[in-house]
């Protein structure tokens, strides 16, 4: 039956080698997102279909454009459905030079290839093309390309979903294989610590110091100890968490001499969960550490560090139920394309854990990424082509 879906497949690839061939890393999405406006204008969308939100305003990094949304009208009565992606690629695919190898698309040079998530940029593209070449009856369709997805999701955590005139739900592009339907996605919380002690000759009064580096020596191995590292089991929940960065201020290391008493570190983490509230509690057991390494160290008169504790959300956990009109799309498609699917639930956040929680049922499917943030990226034209008949199936079948 996939047969009867009108998919243009060397069209699919030209768009999807011309979108790769324009740089557009996290916060520079102005010539992506104009390369896409006017892709989307010569396959039959009007201008007017077309604009961007102010999201940008908002998200606190420089990011030159917002989210570009573009609406086509229904040809058929429905309920507005959404299809998502984001425009902006990680910092190591600037330059990338995208080369056709066999059913391959890899980068040219030491790049990375950006099909994270270019793929999904093309296939929000090939739909709206093959939906207008050929007439086919569907529901009001509205396209979401965010921008700074790979920076902290901030396009869609800063999207207003009123922009998006009500759709009831969102088949989001950016996954690996197209049997893989990513139904809901783990949550995270940021945690950081400043610890100021004070500082002292090494040699001749350490016991006038106050060591930064200790306290948080001591804090790390009691959150280990505690069992809050690494991969987190305990009877009121499950996570990970990670120490990412310990030194000092600006970049510099803690400490800049060894007879120098540390006055001051900087420690940063993370943790996630699939429950907010337990990413929450490893944030608070970290809190916990810290608070009981302060009073282990001390000067001579019994001062303690100043330690400044601060954890916030980056995206809040989601999860789909296995029978919600989203998810029983996607597998009715990809039964019709004659592909078992395999539901995942993923480590790492998504523009669909900020979709979801506007309110947006939120699937996230895959159109042949592979191995991506790293050099060996490569798009997998395979599954490009069944992703894009996967996307326009969902985009026109009736369920
Ligand atoms: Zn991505």
């Amino acid at each position: 039956m996939s047969t009867a879906i009108p998919l243009d497949v060397p069209a699919a690839i030209d768009h999807l080698m011309n979108f790769l061939s324009v740089e557009g890393v996290t916060g520079h999405e102005a010539d992506i997102a104009a390369a896409v406006s006017s892709a989307l204008k010569k396959v039959g969308v009007p201008e007017s279909a077309i604009r961007f939100d102010d999201a940008n305003k908002r998200i606190p990094l420089p990011t030159e454009t917002g989210n570009l949304i573009v609406d086509l009208p229904g040809t058929r009565p429905g309920p507005r459905l959404l299809f998502s992606t984001h425009l902006d690629t990680v910092p190591l695919c600037a330059g990338a030079k995208p080369k056709r190898e066999g059913d391959r698309i890899v980068s040219e040079g030491k790049t990375a290839l950006g099909g994270d998530a270019r793929t999904g940029v093309a296939l929000l593209v090939v739909v709206a093309e093959t939906l207008i070449k050929h007439k086919l009856p569907h529901p009001p369709i509205t396209l979401l390309f965010t921008v700074r997805e790979e920076s902290g999701l901030h396009g869609a955590r800063e999207l207003d979903p009123k922009e998006l005139n009500g759709p009831v739900m969102c088949i989001n592009v950016d996954g690996q294989n197209a049997a893989e339907l990513i139904i809901g996605a783990v949550g995270q919380e940021n945690w950081e610590v400043e610890i100021t002690g004070r500082a002292s000759h090494a040699g001749v009064a350490p016991e006038k110091g106050i060591s930064a580096t200790l306290v948080g020596a001591i804090a790390l191995a009691e959150a280990q100890q505690a069992g809050w590292f690494g991969k987190v089991v305990k009877p009121e929940g499950r996570g990970t968490s990670n120490v990412g960065i310990f030194g000092g201020k600006d970049g510099k290391p803690a400490g800049d001499a060894t007879n120098v008493v540390t006055d001051y570190a900087f420690i940063k983490g993370e943790a996630r969960s699939p429950e907010a509230s337990f990413a929450k509690a490893i944030a608070k057991g970290y809190e916990e550490a810290f608070a009981k390494a302060k009073v282990a160290v001390t000067d001579h008169e019994g001062d303690t560090a100043d330690v400044k504790y601060n954890h916030v959300t980056s995206y809040p956990p989601f999860k789909l139920e296995e029978n919600s009109p989203v998810v029983k799309r996607a597998i009715k498609a990809l039964g019709i394309l004659g592909i078992e699917p395999k539901i995942l639930f993923s480590n790492g956040g998504l523009d669909a854990n900020w979709l979801d929680k506007h309110g947006i049922p939120t699937i996230t499917i895959g159109a042949g990424q592979a191995e991506i943030h790293t050099i060996k990226e490569y798009v997998n034209l395979v599954e490009y082509e069944k992703g894009c008949r996967l996307g326009i199936l969902m985009a026109t079948m009736d369920v």
